[in-house]
């Protein structure tokens, strides 16, 4: 289990004071302006941008049809356990067309490790048939008619527009959604209004990157039943620093890092993503 290469010690998160817009064992969060909010945000923004500066979209994926396959299929499961599972299925499927025709007891089998497997097979083959049919074999590059194809939804709409395309997209899924409540950035539930609601506190262009640093502080630190609050870089700017274990040492082992030596769960990662560093001698 390693530690982030750039957190700081927990210790700030106990020596700031409440009422100044900081955290500490014990202190009740004081409501802020927005403009005290916004603030505040965009800082944390910086402050994840300085810990995962290689922050990426975990799926692998070579291009727009194979991660939009990808995230449909990251549903109900671990990035890690889709990127095991894709090779053999775009070996087996290399584009929309082919795809469209497979026979779907075959590839039930092949994405059977994922879950939900025949949901899954039935929402690939129908949107690959939408790709074929109405997109000439391509993956639109618009929102309006990526959530028309099977199974894809705005979340993972932008996804892909955000990943593939480069068009500024805010990504709400589970960590997401949770981490910005913890913050108090917004207080719905409901993942569209969230999206709007944050898309107000940031620039545009900050939006995609801003979805990934979110997502890895929540797969790392911030968890969903036990966040690591004393081993978190985060706590003097967190209102819900004191929902976790606060205990720096006890929260140092709640840490979940990354698996061979290299940030994220890809497996095989672009090598040219800013900040991410050479795989450990010896990694394959
Ligand atoms: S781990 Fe704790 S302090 Fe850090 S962001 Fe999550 S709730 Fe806040």
């Amino acid at each position: 289990m390693k530690r982030p290469a750039k957190a700081k010690p927990a210790a700030s998160a106990t020596t700031s004071g409440a009422g100044t817009g900081t955290a500490r064992p014990g202190a009740v969060w004081k409501p802020e302006s927005r403009l005290a909010m916004v603030r505040r945000a965009r800082r944390i923004n910086r402050e994840l941008a300085e810990l995962y500066p290689y922050a990426h979209p975990e799926l692998d994926f070579r291009n727009p049809f194979e991660l939009l396959v990808a995230t449909v299929l990251s549903a109900q499961t671990t990035d890690l356990r889709v990127n095991q599972t894709t090779p053999a299925l775009f070996a087996a499927y290399p584009t929309p067309e082919d795809m469209a025709a497979a026979v779907p007891e075959e590839m039930e089998e092949l994405i059977r490790p994922t879950g939900f497997f025949r949901a899954k097979t039935k929402s690939l083959i129908g949107l690959s048939v939408a790709l074929r049919d109405r997109f000439g074999g391509e993956v639109p590059g618009r929102l309006d008619d990526l959530v028309t194809l099977p199974g894809v939804g705005r979340k993972t709409a932008n996804v892909v527009l955000g990943n593939a395309f480069g068009v500024p997209g805010i990504t709400v899924d589970t960590h997401f959604g949770r981490l910005v409540r913890r913050w108090k950035w917004t207080e719905q539930e409901d993942p569209e209004k969230v999206e709007a609601e944050i898309a107000t506190i940031f620039p545009k262009s900050e939006w995609t990157m801003l979805s990934h640093r979110v997502v890895f502080h929540g797969r790392r630190i911030c968890h969903a039943r036990k966040p690591a609050c004393g081993a978190c870089p985060i706590a003097p700017l967190c209102p819900a620093y004191g929902e976790g274990e606060t205990d720096p040492e006890k929260a140092r082992k709640l840490l979940k890092y990354e698996m061979g030596g290299r940030p994220g769960q890809r497996l095989s990662p672009p090598a040219d993503y800013p900040g991410m560093p050479a795989p450990p001698l010896g990694a394959g």
